[in-house]
């Protein structure tokens, strides 16, 4: 199977609220939709969804990238020889950042394999050591009392984990953590992610410790993420086990977080590891070291979410996962997938993995048409 032609196409997919977050706010995410095609008709697709504090990538960087470097130098080539291209990235296009662009193309790549062998994806990165992913839903930077209602209304859809974004002033992190613990009530699983926003160590350990009350599982990216040494001062002074988000992009920095003692968690996406081969890479690293991974994603579309699920079933030391669908409240309002669903199993709220070939998603047309943005600038 060869490959000869590679599409890229702008969307913003509309969220029903804006997210905010200590590092950014959007009221729409950015989607760069990837259309690879073959010779023998099969089409894979992968999502780009940049996020520009993380990588530096954006909606127009991820088309340019795919356009003039990343598309031409996969036309020709067969889909399954993934670890050729992304090595000819690395060492003959000297690919410096652009993650979310690499991830954006190789993600079609495994959809094409997948499709190509009537597999899933997760077939293809060691098989499933898990059925289905417990719901988890991402609250934002909402006053307390909207949280509390919000918190009701998921609960009541049977989502028992709520991973809450902190980071602001510590006062206004332990108002938004205690309100959402009183509307999900014991039993419910809350994380916190602070997106680097306490900053310094000293802050985020004076924060974590108000909000270890309340039953916090663990606290995602409490400091910059260039600072590991602030990230194990804080890891050494705190009970609850530390993750870090930004800090980690792919396995060098990966190598680098878990010799420096600077986390319990590491969290793999695929738009920071510039794709699937490279988040197995990272896996590999950190569960040697003892540190587990979790699954996060960018608040991808339908489509990327199913390639960080189909992964996130495989991996065994993929412990935790932000399993969140983008049907939920405060979610896209126009999704360009389908083929992702939730059960309750025991009344909770559990995301189906699909096993259909490849990324197990279709891609709806219309929804992409409605969808699709032109240049600004
Ligand atoms: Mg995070």
């Amino acid at each position: 199977m060869k490959i000869t032609a590679v599409h890229v196409d702008t969307l913003e997919l509309e969220y029903e609220e804006p997210f905010v977050i200590a590092s950014s706010a959007l009221a729409a995410g950015p989607c760069d939709l990837v259309r690879v095609e073959t010779d023998e008709g099969l089409v894979g697709y992968g999502e780009a969804c940049p996020a520009y504090e993380f990588t530096g990538d954006t909606l127009w960087t991820v088309q340019d990238v795919i356009g003039e470097y990343l598309g031409p130098s996969v036309v020709g080539k067969d889909p399954f020889d993934v670890e050729a291209i992304v090595r000819c990235w690395e060492r003959e296009l000297f690919t410096v950042g652009n993650q979310a662009a690499q991830a954006g193309l190789e993600m079609a790549l495994w959809d094409l394999q997948g499709k190509a062998l009537g597999r899933p994806l997760s077939d293809l990165v060691g098989g499933r050591t898990r059925d289905g992913l417990t719901e988890v839903i991402a609250w934002g930077w909402d006053e307390p009392e909207e949280l509390a209602a919000k918190t009701r209304t998921a609960r009541e859809l049977g989502i028992s984990v709520f991973k809450i974004k902190v980071g602001d002033a510590p006062e206004r992190d332990e108002q938004r953590v205690a309100a959402v613990r009183d509307a999900a009530g014991p039993v419910a699983r809350i994380t916190v992610d602070a997106n680097q926003g306490w900053w310094d160590a000293k802050t985020a350990v004076a924060a974590i410790k108000r909000l270890e009350p309340y039953g916090i599982e663990f606290a995602e990216q409490p400091v910059r993420m260039d600072d590991l040494a602030a990230a194990r001062f804080v890891r050494e002074r705190v009970d609850v086990p530390i993750a870090l988000d930004e800090s980690v992009r792919g396995p060098r920095e990966a190598l680098a977080a878990v010799s420096a003692g600077a986390c319990d968690m590491i969290v793999v996406k695929l738009m920071k590891t510039g794709g699937i081969l490279n988040a197995l890479k990272v896996n590999a690293i950190a569960e040697a070291a003892g540190v587990t991974v979790m699954i996060g994603n960018m608040g991808e579309s339908s489509l990327g979410l199913a390639a960080h699920f189909q992964l996130n079933v495989a991996l065994a030391n993929a412990v935790h996962g932000d399993a969140d669908l983008p049907s939920r409240p405060a979610g896209l309002k126009r999704d360009i997938g389908v083929g992702l669903r939730s059960e309750r199993r025991d009344g909770v709220s559990v995301v189906v993995v699909p096993d259909a070939p490849g990324l197990g998603i279709t891609v709806d047309q219309d929804a992409v048409d409605a969808q699709r943005v032109s240049r600004r600038w």
